[in-house]
Parts: structure tokens; sequence; C-alpha cells
């Protein structure tokens, strides 16, 4: 069984360094946190005046009139839409404001706080350019790893290590902590989903001591990867401390603990993915529980920000969505932990600790993560999903 869907996907890639060429990027993205302040400090002051906000359209236009004046000339080197899409990141962050989403109203950002910009309209303001054009004969390495993007008359390379499928729709230029360039275009793509039944539904339980269980037994550990490079992230935190601020081995220093950091973030979300791919390639529908991250976070604190639940249960969806299988969350108040699976009776006894327990009704012996998982499938199975 196979069938098409449309999915909003980014591709991202890096750019090559060209300590010339990149400084223009990085003049473009400044000149959008000059455009950022302004505006946000146009909102507090009409804020004060009349009580109102200004709506998104307005703001628009304004920029645009803004910017042809001699005292905004600045703004010339930052494309018109991308000026209007800065009006529109305010807007975002004001509405989110306004439907108290968010702790409180959007703030002035220092530049060096100020990562990127955002053309949103394909082929306005840059182009990707055919690289295939002067293509040396019998030479197929070389078209398919190096892209070229022409912004603002500037030609720009790209590690393309796969091919852009489906329709472009913006562009966004952004700047990491490392202080490298990156261009993610956000893509319409029509994806196919090829559905391998299996005709097996599984249980999770997530835990500390063991990443997942299922309802079979059967444990799936995570390595805690934040804790592994934890001597590493320290001394590269003693040696940025010792260093002057604002010198140039005080940059290098933290460069190198942001690489580090980024680092330990990759081989988490690579280990996640491997995993999400496993659970998919052996069951159809995948039961897990409700997380409430925020209070686990306050119960256990750093361990539970190293096993990144949240971010696997994400990627659970994502890889379940394209392979055509079923994740489905049952409700975070059922106590799974405490029920016993075998005659359904409620311990209230169990606490974090007990990693086995034994059933004051029926004496069957448990062992918690199992026991969990076990009654997670049985609710999920039971719900009709
Ligand atoms: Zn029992």
């Amino acid at each position: 069984m196979a069938n098409t869907i449309k999915v909003r996907k980014n591709y991202q890639y890096c750019l090559y360094r060209c300590d010339k060429k990149d400084e223009k990027l990085r003049h473009k993205i400044f000149v959008a946190s000059t455009i950022w302040n302004h505006f946000i400090a146009l909102q507090r002051r009409y804020y004060r005046m009349t009580g109102k906000y200004i709506p998104l359209h307005r703001m628009n236009k304004h920029v645009l009139k803004l910017r042809k004046m001699k005292r905004f000339a600045l703004w010339q080197d930052l494309h018109s839409q991308a000026c209007q899409d800065v009006c529109r990141r305010i807007d975002k962050a004001y509405q989110r404001f306004f439907k108290r989403l968010s702790k409180g109203r959007p703030k002035f950002k220092r530049a060096s706080k100020y990562k990127s910009f955002t053309l949103p309209q394909k082929d306005k303001g840059y182009q990707l350019v055919d690289y295939n054009r002067n293509k040396p004969k019998g030479d197929d390495k070389w078209t398919r790893e190096r892209g070229i993007i022409r912004i603002d008359g500037t030609h720009y390379k790209f590690v393309q290590h796969r091919p852009i499928q489906g329709e472009i729709k913006t562009l966004t230029v952004k700047q990491d902590s490392m202080g490298r360039l990156w261009l993610f275009f956000s893509v319409i793509e029509t994806i196919s989903i090829k559905q391998v039944s299996t005709g097996k539904s599984g249980g999770f339980d997530f835990g500390l001591k063991t990443f997942l269980t299922d309802d079979e037994g059967r444990a799936w550990s995570s390595p805690q990867f934040f804790t592994q490079g934890l001597r590493k992230t320290s001394t590269l935190h003693r040696r940025l401390s010792r260093k002057v601020q604002g010198s140039n081995h005080h940059k290098r220093a933290k460069c190198a603990l942001a690489k580090h950091s980024a680092d330990v973030a990759n081989r988490r979300r690579d280990f996640q993915y491997k995993l999400a791919h496993r659970l998919c390639d052996e069951y159809d529908i995948i039961y897990i529980e409700d997380l409430n991250i925020e209070g686990m976070k306050q119960l256990w604190g750093r361990k539970v920000s190293d096993l990144a639940f949240a971010q696997f249960v994400d990627i659970l969806e994502w890889v379940a969505f394209k392979r055509g299988k079923k994740v489905m969350k049952i409700d975070r108040w059922y106590p799974s932990t405490q029920t016993c699976s075998a005659c359904d009776f409620v311990n209230q006894q169990i606490t974090l600790r007990d990693r086995e327990w034994c059933c004051p009704e029926c004496k069957t012996h448990h062992q918690r993560d199992h026991n969990a998982a076990k009654n997670i499938k049985t609710a999920g199975a039971s719900a009709g999903y």
C-alpha cells in the first residue's frame, strides 16, 4: 500500500567558509537586527501613546517607506521582502504574547544575538545557480556535492549533500553559535508512504534507568551523551572562563565549547532516529505515555534533559508518520506504574525507588517498567485506537 502526501520540510546546507563573502551575509543579519529593534521600539512607543498595537500590514508598509529614506539607507542592503519578514517575526512574537504563550512582551535583541534573515519568496532576492552548466565531462561527484547560490550578485558555494525535492517556499540564512553560515530551504514536498504491515502493536514505558521498556520486557537503554561528554564540557568551560572577554582567544574557546555541545546533540539525535526506525520496523501501532516533561524536570533535573524524551517523541511521531505507522499517546494521569497488569489492582504504595514489586492481591511479581509498558498497551488497546 502506498499513498502520497504533502509535507512541509526543511533542507539544511552548510555554506563553504569564505571570510570576505561571509562578512556580507553577516552584515545582512545585522541589518535585520536593526530593523527588529527599530520596530520593537516603535510598537512600545505606539502602545504608550494610544494603547494599541500596530498590525502587520501597517508595519509592512512602514518598513518599505522608511527603507527609502536617507536615514535608513542601511536597510537597502537587505532585500525588501526580507525586511518585511522581520515585521512578520515581530507580529508573530506579539501574537504569541497576546495569547499568553510567551513569558513577556517581545524584547530588544543585541545584534550578536540576532542570527538570521528570511527571504520568503522563491527567486526573490536569491537564485540557485545551475551548477551543471560548466561541469567538466564525466565528473559526477563535483555536481553532486556542490551547490551555488547567488544572493545580491555574490555567489556562495554550499555543501549540497542531497538534492532539494519539491517546491521551495522560503530561504533562511542563519548563523550558528560556531559562526558557520547555513541555508535553510523550507520546501513543500510530496512524499509517498510505503506501509509495510507487521500486524504488531506494542506498549512502551519511558524510564530513567532504562530509556525504553516494551511490553515483552525488552529494554533499550540510551547512552547518556551529555554525561559522557561532561568532562570535556567542564574542561572547555574552564578554558573559556580564563580567557579575556572580547579577545580572539575567548572567541575561539567559545567556539570550541559550542562545537562540543553540537556534537553531543547530534549524537543523541542520531541515536533517537535509529531507535525510532527500529521500533517502526517492528510495530504497526506504538503506545506511549503522554509525558509531563516540565514536571519531570523539576523532579529529576538534568538527567531528563539529557535523555531528551520530548525530542524522541517528536522524532518517533515523524518517523511513524512517514512509514504509515501510528503512535498513540495515552492519558498522562493513568497510573501505569501502580496498576497490576495481571489483576488491575492499583498499588498506591509504589515509590520511585521500587524497581520491582509484588502484587498484594494476586501475588504476581512485577518488574516496574515492564509492568508499566504492559499497562500502557492494554490501556491504549482498550481505548479503541
Ligand atoms: Zn495483581
